[in-house]
């Protein structure tokens, strides 16, 4: 449709970043689009109405800036899920596997309600780790996850596959 073709085409392919062989999405030339960057978070904040979200929770840090306009849109509350170390008071923390070494993201459980209908916003959907990790905090901290929805899913790396039970939808695939 039509924001799968702006993604398609906004998206830039960085080659060799950050490290040689691998192409890096870049999606700052979508987000410096004012048409195409109203455009997705409109579709974001649809997506979250739709499936009752009362919370649309981002990963840091392109995720935030998905994740909080569309909330914004959609009437409902932002959680910003960071990378470890960022957040002050109790935090929840889950630490996964790279490629090279691990990464750790955590968030803050109390912001959550019991049961509160959650939806959880990335950019790209790479192995799909990143998203395993926050999805397994918000279900620790109480919340219902409603799905997960990231702009782009780079399906080769077969990221969906360690999603389990959640709905992970897409604005584009590559
Ligand atoms: P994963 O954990 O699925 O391997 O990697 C996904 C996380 O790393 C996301 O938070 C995403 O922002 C970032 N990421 C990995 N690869 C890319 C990429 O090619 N482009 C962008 N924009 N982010 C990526």
């Amino acid at each position: 449709g039509h924001i799968a073709e702006l993604v398609t085409r906004l998206v830039r392919d960085v080659p060799d970043w950050p490290t040689p062989g691998v192409v890096f999405k870049d999606i700052s030339p979508l987000l410096a689009d004012a048409a195409a960057f109203a455009a997705v978070v409109t579709d974001v904040a649809r997506r979250a109405r739709e499936a009752g979200a009362t919370l649309v929770a981002g990963i840091e840090a392109r995720g935030f800036v998905l994740a909080a306009p569309a909330a914004v849109a959609a009437g409902a509350g932002f959680l910003p899920v960071r990378k470890a170390g960022k957040l002050p008071g109790r935090t929840l923390r889950r630490d996964y596997a790279l490629e090279y070494g691990t990464a750790s993201v955590e968030l803050q459980p109390e912001v959550v309600r019991p049961g509160q209908r959650v939806l959880l916003v990335d950019d790209v959907l790479a192995t799909g780790g990143t998203a395993q990790a926050a999805c397994e905090l918000l279900t620790e901290a109480g919340a219902q996850l409603v799905g997960l929805h990231v702009l782009l899913e780079l399906s080769f790396l077969g990221g969906r596959g360690r999603l389990g039970v959640v709905p992970v939808t897409t604005s584009a695939v590559a």
